[in-house]
């Protein structure tokens, strides 16, 4: 509104002084032309006045007209048509900007409609990166198991390959119900914004619960569990924490080396809760580490059978849903260390 009001006045201001100055003006044309002798006048004359100040005006309005056709009309032209470009989908267009201080509405316009066309342009490259990267995590697992289905259904092969073969079929399909499940758990959270369903319940018994839900994992590959978990009531939602956990923890088992061991501890001091996952696995190098939370990034994707990269992506909406942070270290082939930092609030 301020800056409206500004506008205003200095449109207001702009009109007075050409008043002002026409009239100055025209006064000082009578007084030359009366000087000089060139035209000579009575100042009483009724016609005089209106005729000078009707040819000056003129004068005057056709330059004003093209100094604000030139200068003040430009920008507006520029953006009426950078903004049909933006409304046919161009989000590339940018306009020139103007140098010039807060208080110029045009300039502050102009600038504005930069940021909103790249706003809009990474809004457009995230969507696509999201559909190209669904569509290749959804397409590698249905290639799979269309082509060892139709190996059984040609037939000809024996029990062994036909177990192996439908074991494939399984797991893909699994892999197919992991991703869908998590694009829509990702969905639902990101479109969340408070959480109805809080209660108070034991965080330390969850942890423990859901480091059973990976047993047949850690048994197959002989990781042992070191657990010193504080008795911590927390009040929040028992459903959606239990989705960080799983992930987290799942995580932890997947990138441990077999026999290896996986440290888990759970604090809290006043309102304040810390849990911390170590795994010394394969770890992660410093440019794995910088993306981990980005959607379907996997860091090595020799194990891309073995995930999709939407869990921790996941895990960070889920931690800040609960007004809660994240933080991870680890190094390459010595393991990985996430510290889940939450409030009792
Ligand atoms: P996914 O595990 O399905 O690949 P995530 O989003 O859970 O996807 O993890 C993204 C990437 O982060 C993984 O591909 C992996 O490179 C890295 N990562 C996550 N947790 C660990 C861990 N505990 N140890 C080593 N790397 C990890």
């Amino acid at each position: 509104m301020k800056r409206f009001g500004s506008f205003h006045a200095k449109a207001i201001l702009f009109v007075f002084y050409v008043m002002v100055f026409s009239g100055f003006l025209t006064g000082a044309i009578l007084f030359i032309l009366h000087y000089f002798g060139i035209l000579r006048f009575s100042i009483f004359n009724p016609l005089l006045l209106p005729l000078v100040a009707l040819l000056v005006s003129t004068i005057l309005g056709l330059g004003l007209s093209y100094i604000f056709g030139e200068h003040v009309l430009k920008p507006v032209r520029i953006l009426t048509e950078a903004t049909r470009k933006v409304a046919k989908g161009d989000f590339s267009v940018r306009v020139p900007e103007i140098e010039d201080d807060d208080e110029n509405e045009v300039a502050e316009f102009l600038r504005s409609f930069n940021k909103m066309a790249q706003e809009l342009s990474s809004i457009e490259m995230f969507r696509n990166d999201f559909i190209n990267n669904f569509s290749h995590e959804f397409k590698t697992p249905m290639v799979s198991i269309r082509g060892f289905a139709k190996q059984l259904q040609k037939g000809g092969l024996d029990e062994q390959q036909q177990k192996e073969y439908i074991g494939i079929i399984v797991s893909e399909s699994e892999r197919l119900i992991n991703l869908s499940s998590n694009i829509l758990l990702l969905t639902r959270y990101e479109n969340q914004q408070i959480i109805s369903d809080k209660a108070v319940y034991s965080l330390d018994e969850q942890i423990r619960q859901c480091i059973l839900i990976f047993e047949k994992e850690w048994s197959a590959k002989g990781i042992e569990f070191d657990l010193d978990l504080d008795r911590t009531d927390f009040y929040g939602s028992r459903e959606i924490m239990s989705d960080l956990w799983i992930n987290i923890i799942g995580n932890a088992v997947k990138f441990s080396y077999d026999g290896g061991r996986i440290d888990i501890r759970c604090t809290h001091s006043g309102d304040n809760i810390r849990v911390t996952v170590r795994d010394h696995g394969c770890g992660m190098d410093k440019e794995t580490l910088d993306h981990i939370f980005e959607k379907f990034y996997q860091g090595d994707k020799n194990h891309a059978a073995r995930g999709n990269g939407l869990g921790l992506a996941l895990v960070k909406r889920i931690a800040e849903l609960c007004g809660g942070y994240i933080t991870v270290s680890s190094e390459s082939g010595k393991g990985t260390e996430f510290s889940v930092n939450l409030r009792n609030q």
